[in-house]
């Protein structure tokens, strides 16, 4: 019998991919076969998107046969419909990483976290990707004076380290942003932006140059052990092969015991708007770096190729769809740009993000030759391209302690059946203190 809130809503999106502000600029879906009848493979990969393809690229061009089996369309799940930011940094500090993995892992996956939207921009440009990708970087505005000093004092760490970072003051932030809402403003200028759905498209058709195969429509619903290779079916055909890389994140299906359970996926809507008039978009962030800001709620903010403004909104993490709410979302990004009120609202969607136990990407080798890697925790636009390209390698024989993120055993995770009620608190939690912060700091109207 169906629950009242449903567990894992992922699975219940409908197969068409939403309209964006990223589809017009995105090309031409690969309109990939179904998979029918028996084919062999070095490699089989599951799921389509920038993980799944970015292995099967990486595979593909060091002449392995690979063979892609994607759901629904290539990019169909969070790789084709997120917010294209590159941050240069994974969700997690710097020192929070080396405590996680120690000194040596911890600084190898740092610098791949950190030098991860420059693997985006060459591969990109090494594929004539049109993409729209940017080089701009990334700004994270300080809404306090805490947040400011935090801010400022994390830019000159940096810089001692010689990273290219720097604090930007109220005035200069105000200038860049566009908006005398914030206090300061964090710069790196690694970051930059790109339209994730062209980009994956882009990733899959250069897999097809180099020799793979790609499938869409095409759910894997098994995999087992056949001789010395693995088999995998789909409703009308099978791959074997000696190696799987499972990429499906939030969208895990009951394909492989516990893998499901081992993530709690959580949505998140995202809103573009009509283009700017032409005078506000040379206004609202001139330069074009994407930006956060330092509360709890994240809020992604950038400027598109043609003029939109595109950010993410309220809506409920989990369970059914009820859709984004308008009035609350509308109203943070007006309080931040009230030249720009009222914003007119283009086009509306969601996907889902995979949230992991340890609060980034988790790579596990389920068994002899098959790898699975999930858990973005929100990052993985530039952190699934280096994560496909790593298990793609570590099938292709890299050892398993030069891997990028370590490999380590599947953990369902306790009391997985009841995630909707810590996810759902922890959220309404962060929205409430920062209404009541914002409230405290600047009289802000408390109506979230
Ligand atoms: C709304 C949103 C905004 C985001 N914004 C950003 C951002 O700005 N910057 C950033 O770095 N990250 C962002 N992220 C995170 C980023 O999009 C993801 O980390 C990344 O796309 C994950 O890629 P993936 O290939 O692992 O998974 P996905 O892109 O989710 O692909 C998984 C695929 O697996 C397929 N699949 C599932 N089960 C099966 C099966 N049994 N057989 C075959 N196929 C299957 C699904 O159909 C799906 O296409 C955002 C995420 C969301 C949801």
């Amino acid at each position: 019998m169906e629950k009242a809130v449903a567990p894992y809503a992922p699975l219940r999106d409908p197969g068409e991919m939403p309209s964006t502000v990223f589809t017009a600029g995105a090309g031409e879906p690969l309109n990939g076969t179904r998979l029918t009848g028996e084919v062999k493979a070095d490699i089989v990969v599951v799921g389509g998107g920038i993980a799944g393809v970015s292995a099967a690229l990486h595979a593909a061009e060091s002449g392995s046969r690979v063979v892609v089996l994607e759901a629904n369309s290539i990019g169909w799940g969070a790789s084709g419909r997120n917010a294209g930011h590159l941050a240069p940094a994974s969700k997690m500090s710097w020192e929070e990483a080396e405590r996680l993995y120690g000194p040596v892992v911890g600084e190898r996956f740092n610098q791949a976290a950190e030098s991860g939207p420059e693997l985006v921009f060459r591969l990109a440009e090494k594929y004539g990707i049109d993409a729209e990708a940017q080089r701009t970087g990334m700004l994270i505005a300080a809404h306090s004076e805490a947040a400011a000093r935090a801010l400022e004092t994390r830019a000159n760490e940096l810089q001692r380290l010689g990273k290219p970072v720097q604090f930007l003051d109220r005035k200069a932030a105000s200038q860049v942003v566009g908006s005398e809402f914030y206090l300061g403003a964090f710069h790196d200028s690694r970051g930059g932006s790109i339209n994730p759905l062209a980009y994956v498209r882009g990733l899959a058709r250069a897999a097809v140059a180099a020799g793979a195969e790609v499938h869409e429509n095409s759910r894997a619903v098994s995999i087992a052990k056949r001789g010395l290779n693995w088999e995998v079916r789909t409703s009308s055909g099978c791959v074997v092969g000696a190696h799987v890389l499972i990429c499906t994140n939030a969208y895990t299906d009951e394909l492989w015991p516990g893998l499901k359970q081992s993530i709690i996926p959580a949505r998140s809507y995202h809103v573009g708007t009509q283009p700017l008039p032409k005078d506000l978009q040379t206004q609202i962030l001139p330069r074009r770096e994407v930006m956060t800001d330092s509360r709890r709620l994240l809020l992604g903010i950038r400027v598109c190729r043609n003029g939109q403004l595109h950010f993410n909104g309220y809506g409920p993490a989990l369970g059914p769809d009820t859709g984004l709410d308008v009035a609350s979302t509308l109203r943070r990004v007006e309080e931040i740009f009230p030249q720009l009120k009222p914003l007119q609202i283009q086009y509306q969607w969601h996907g889902w993000m995979a949230m992991s136990r340890v609060g980034t990407w988790e790579v596990h080798e389920l068994a002899p030759g098959v790898t699975a890697a999930l858990g973005c925790n929100g990052r993985g636009v530039a952190m699934a391209t280096f994560i496909g390209r790593d298990i793609a390698d570590f099938a292709l024989g890299k050892p398993r302690n030069e891997l990028v993120v370590p490999l380590t055993a599947l953990k369902r995770i306790p009391l997985h059946f009841m995630h909707a009620l810590p996810v759902r608190a922890l959220v309404s939690w962060r929205q409430w203190k920062d209404r009541l912060e914002m409230q405290r700091l600047r009289g802000v109207p408390a109506r979230d």
